[in-house]
């Protein structure tokens, strides 16, 4: 039995709670279709609950739970509308999506007390982005030798909690809350 085997039940639970249809990288998906952007149909699927990874809806950013996470609490700060750069944000969301990742900084913190948090974006393919077409921005936290020999060879990571139990966490001591 494989890590990565065990990952991907939980995984393949949580995208069909949160959407409908194909992933957002399914080869036949026609570019910019925002109707079967996963980010897209997250923001569309009610408040935040552990089923849809939602932690906090803003005015026009949502926090979500990374269904591919490369921690435990791994967030993204993301749009609401179906954005691709940074140039198409407006005032309001720009400064939102800052607003949004520092809440989620902040609750990582108090949930996890890691010894760090990453904070980027993939912008483009080229960069490494999975959903290019919908900006999001990382907020991972670290702890010191966390990059252990699983990530480094096999890029798989040992997680030692469901989505499920990353939201009840988060959501626990998220900020105003
Ligand atoms: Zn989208």
């Amino acid at each position: 039995m494989t890590l990565e085997r065990l990952w991907a039940g939980w995984r393949n639970a949580y995208v069909s709670g949160a959407v409908d249809g194909p992933p957002d990288d399914a080869p036949d998906l026609a570019v910019d279709d925002p109707v079967r952007c996963v980010f897209c149909r997250i923001a569309d699927s009610g408040p935040a609950s552990p089923d849809n990874g939602v932690l906090w809806v803003g005015a026009t950013v949502m926090v979500v739970l990374n269904a591919y996470p490369y921690a435990s609490g791994h967030l993204m700060a993301v749009p609401l509308r179906h954005v691709r750069s940074l140039d198409d944000l407006g005032d309001e969301e720009s400064g939102e999506l800052w607003a949004a990742t520092r809440l989620a900084v902040a609750a990582q913190e108090a949930a996890y007390r890691p010894e760090g948090v990453n904070l980027g974006a993939n912008l483009g393919e080229a960069a490494g982005a999975g959903i290019p077409r919908h900006l999001h921005l990382h907020a991972v936290p670290r702890w010191k030798g966390d990059t252990n020999f699983m990530t480094a060879v096999a890029d798989t990571r040992v997680l030692p909690e469901t989505l499920a139990s990353s939201w009840e966490r988060l959501t626990a001591v998220w900020p105003g809350r």
